[in-house]
């Protein structure tokens, strides 16, 4: 059975499928927030090939950057946290280079293109955005295998849709299920929602 967190917390990866509607059941990202899982539903995800070529793109991106002549730093956690709340949003930024006139944030992504690729690296440059350290502009590169998404400006109501969902995932009333294609990749057990669909 989950366990209440002592304050409540939002991972980045959870947010960002949910606003793109990649997650259709915006109850898990809402539970999840609120409770800290202490068994999780097993799944086929390769996490160690995926561990392995995530570290591999990055390792080259970061090659690539310093015979560039940058300083890149990788792997750099980032916290955000809610005004008037004690709700704090969480991630971690893959890499992050200060150049002359611009910060670049990049993310690599190993598996197939996706909408909530370009929202996690939007929500990046939001954060930054609002870090007093930055004051160049901030502009964000998710890295695939084969191809590179530029990511220049924010949609004109990013902050307005960033804060809504973060308001469903966080609420105390709780969004709806919606057991089924969802829960394929969902780990939540059914100890914890007993209207799982294996
Ligand atoms: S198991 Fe299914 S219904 Fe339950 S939270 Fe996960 S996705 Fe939603």
């Amino acid at each position: 059975m989950a366990e209440l967190r002592d304050s409540p917390f939002i991972w980045v990866s959870w947010l960002t499928k949910i606003m793109t509607g990649e997650t259709t059941c915006q109850w898990q990202g809402w539970f999840k927030s609120k409770n800290k899982l202490t068994e999780e539903q097993p799944n086929d995800f390769n996490l160690v090939g995926w561990t392995i070529d995530h570290t591999k793109l990055l390792t080259e991106l970061q090659r690539e950057l310093i015979k560039a002549g940058y300083n890149p730093v990788v792997e750099q956690p980032i916290k955000h946290k809610i005004l008037d709340t004690d709700m704090v949003v969480s991630g971690k930024i893959d890499c992050i280079v200060e150049k002359e006139d611009e910060v670049v944030v990049y993310d690599c992504k190993t598996g197939k293109e996706r909408s909530s690729d370009q929202a996690q690296v939007m929500i990046y440059i939001y954060f930054l955005s609002k870090n007093e350290v930055y004051k160049k502009p901030i502009k964000g590169i998710v890295m695939y295998k084969d191809k590179k998404v530029e990511i220049s400006n924010l949609p004109e109501n990013f902050e307005e849709n960033f804060n809504f969902f973060v308001e469903v995932l966080s609420s105390t009333d709780s969004p709806p299920k919606n057991a089924g294609e969802s829960c394929r990749f969902c780990s939540i057990t059914k100890t914890d929602c007993p209207e799982r669909i294996d």
